[in-house]
């Protein structure tokens, strides 16, 4: 066991797992330091990975080389395509997984790199270098608990809910714990706030699982999964067998619950004055659904399998910190949960996390050289987001420590770059997560192009394996195989007409590219290729198809996006004179304008940055600013003539 490394992981969850496997697959010497090795890869809350614009994330991070695409593949009992009925823009992939087989995935995963040491133990301090002058102190690697001491060049920590981790049942029962049933790590935070970080605090909450043998699934709504179900990493080729598949449910609570949550509020943390940090606002708990929204007649609750072994289910909607008999209360009154047994009760915990602006895009630690924090401890929430923050925390800990340039994924090339970008220059007041909305380029940030956006990027820096590499070459050339077919291929319309009436597509009357067809609504890529090479039509994978479809049919978007990026990229560099009237912008929403008058940002990035200030207002801004310049040279050229003619 070697005791110096290039790179230190502090933490086993997902965005240690990312961190670590990065920094591994990049050679860098990498040790993962974890309390406990078979709680690796563990699911805190839902056994689930992917959702809307999640699951674009665990693709992106599939894309680059990542574990959670892998790990999810090989562990999903269920998978669905969320939103497909809109457009491409916003579906989501999401997968529910057998809770125990993805951390075995997972460990599976990482034990396959031979640069990656494993090691049980608590951290519970850096090892700092006293800087000089005004140099800050730089890391030099962790004290354990046990008393071993690791040295590196760069410290990666990703600690979750675990730094002073408070875990609340009901209004009076609290314990120190990171996770249920796990330790909290409380002097590992003192030593980082000692060091002058800033912290604050931030809860969330899970709901109670209950025993499916006990629950009447004839109540509910069944809701299969996708014919054929799909994977989450960038290739079709190499899959394992699929897992049985299963049903998840869908039932509602009604009045009968209000007045239970209503009468039980003063004994529930979350309300009863418990917990003072701030919950997410997008995953409400059941306490405050009930009081946010008095007068919606109903809340949908999702049945979800933790795993093809177990009958427990997951109540997926109505996370709590009611008491338990509290929780017991509500759930009878829920179709299908009449005679439910409780096998472990919801809870909600709070937690120290690391406002973010105090990092780089890179992650690292503004005042504290060769630092990275990645994941929950970040302000996020959700496996997704803390998987893609590892993934980029690692690799760039790792490229650091090689003298190599940083890896830095920038808003118009994966949602893992919307994210860090909003984290570090936004910061944030509420635990973060991801939604489509936070994206201004959403159809070139789509869930089935990943291996273009950040696959290549992933190959060039070397954070793919040489069996990645191989798979993503060989995608990246059918897709050109497919968009050449595609492109240069005219069909009859002998050939093309059966497939377009069989969508209730105009006929055709002469021959037309397949590629000009495949832009029809409703025109399948199979259907054309079939027609278009009969037999002998060559074969592409369906992901392949999907992205050369998607392609083609909102071709005209995609390009108006991609030019819009590259014009906001030039433009961040784009100058704010210092006496520019904000507050006279009115095509800037209200907020804008008062942040911008405030700040007085001298350029259009320093703006971007000013939290409230969105990417729509930016491109006002922009507007504005360029409204001004044109007045202002009309006024001189006004100006000049005038002094001209009077002369
Ligand atoms: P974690 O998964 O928490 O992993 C932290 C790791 O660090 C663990 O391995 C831990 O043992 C290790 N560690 C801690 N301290 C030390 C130390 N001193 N030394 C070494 N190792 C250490 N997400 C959602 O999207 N929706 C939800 O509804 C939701 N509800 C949640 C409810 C609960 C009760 C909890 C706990 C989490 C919930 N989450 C939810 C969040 C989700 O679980 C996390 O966002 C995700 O697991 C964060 O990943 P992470 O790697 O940052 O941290």
């Amino acid at each position: 066991m070697r005791l110096r490394y290039d790179v230190i992981v502090v933490g086993g969850g997902h965005a240690g797992v990312e961190a670590a496997a990065a920094s591994a697959r990049l050679g860098a010497a990498t040790v993962l330091v974890t309390p406990d090795l078979t709680r690796i890869g563990q699911m805190s809350c839902n056994p689930a990975v992917g959702g809307v614009a999640k699951g674009t994330v665990a693709r992106e991070v599939g894309a680059m080389g990542g574990v959670m695409a892998q790990a999810t593949d090989a562990s999903r009992i269920q998978f669905r395509m969320l939103n497909r009925s809109k457009g491409p823009a916003v579906w989501g992939p999401r997968a529910q997984c057998d809770r125990s087989r993805y951390p075995v995935a997972v460990r599976r995963i990482l034990d396959g790199f031979s640069d990656l040491d494993l090691f049980q133990e608590t951290v519970t301090d850096l090892l700092v270098d006293a800087g000089s002058g005004e140099r800050p102190g730089r890391v030099q690697g962790v004290k354990t608990r046990g008393g071993a001491t690791f040295e590196a060049k760069a410290v990666v920590v990703t600690a979750g809910t675990f730094l002073r981790g408070r875990l609340h049942v009901g209004g009076s029962a609290v314990l120190g714990a990171g996770r249920a049933g796990e330790a909290p790590s409380v002097s590992f935070a003192e030593a980082l706030e000692g060091r002058g970080l800033q912290v604050a605090r931030f809860k969330t909450g899970t709901p109670p699982r209950v025993d499916g043998r006990t629950v009447d699934f004839a109540r509910c709504q069944r809701q299969d999964g996708d014919e054929g179900s799909d994977a989450f990493r960038f290739c079709s080729y190499a899959r394992e067998p699929l897992l049985d598949q299963r049903p998840c449910w869908i039932t509602w609570t009604g009045d009968g619950l209000k007045e239970i949550v209503a009468r039980n509020l003063a004994r529930s943390a979350l309300y009863g004055g418990e917990i003072s940090g701030r919950g997410p606002r997008y995953c409400p708990s059941i306490e405050d659904k009930v009081v946010r929204f008095p007068n919606a007649p109903r809340h949908q609750v999702f049945l979800e399998p933790e795993g093809l072994d177990v009958a427990e289910v997951y109540v997926n909607g109505l996370s709590t910190s009611l008491p338990a008999e509290g929780q017991m209360e509500f759930l009878r009154t829920i179709p299908g949960l009449e005679e439910a047994k409780i096998t472990k009760a919801g809870y909600a915990i709070e937690y120290d996390y690391f406002p973010p602006r105090q990092l780089r895009h890179t992650l690292e630690v503004r005042q504290m050289p060769g630092l990275y924090f990645a994941g929950q401890i970040n302000g996020t929430t959700g496996y997704e987001e803390a998987a893609g923050q590892g993934l980029i925390a690692g690799a760039n800990a790792a490229l650091a420590v090689q003298g190599r340039p940083s890896l830095v994924v920038e808003r118009d090339q994966g949602y893992v770059g919307v994210l860090l970008d909003d984290l570090v220059t936004k910061g944030v007041d509420e635990p973060y997560r991801l939604f489509t909305s936070r994206a201004e380029f959403r159809l070139l940030l789509r869930q089935d192009n990943g291996p273009s956006r950040l696959g290549v990027i992933a190959r060039k820096i070397g954070l793919l394996t040489d069996e990645q590499e191989r798979v993503l070459t060989e995608r990246l050339a059918d897709e050109s195989r497919a968009l050449a077919w595609f492109r240069n291929t005219l069909l009859s319309p002998k050939a093309a007409n059966p497939a377009l009436e069989g969508v209730g597509s105009s006929p055709i009357s002469a021959p037309k590219r397949a590629r000009d067809l495949l832009r029809r609504p409703g025109v399948g890529a199979n259907a054309l290729l079939a027609a278009g090479g009969g037999e002998c039509a060559p074969s592409f994978g369906a992901d392949v198809l999907a992205t050369v479809e998607m392609d083609a049919k909102y071709e005209g978007y995609v390009r108006r996006e991609a030019e819009r990026a590259a014009k906001l990229r030039a433009q961040a560099a784009f100058p704010i004179p210092e006496d520019t009237p904000f507050a006279e912008f009115v095509t800037l929403s209200r907020e804008a304008r008062q942040k911008l008058s405030e700040v007085r940002p001298t350029s259009l990035a320093q703006a971007g940055r000013i939290p409230g200030v969105s990417p729509a207002d930016l491109d006002n801004l922009v507007l504005e600013l360029r409204k001004l310049t044109a007045n202002d040279t009309a006024r001189r050229a006004e100006l000049n003539e005038g002094a001209t003619s009077s002369s």
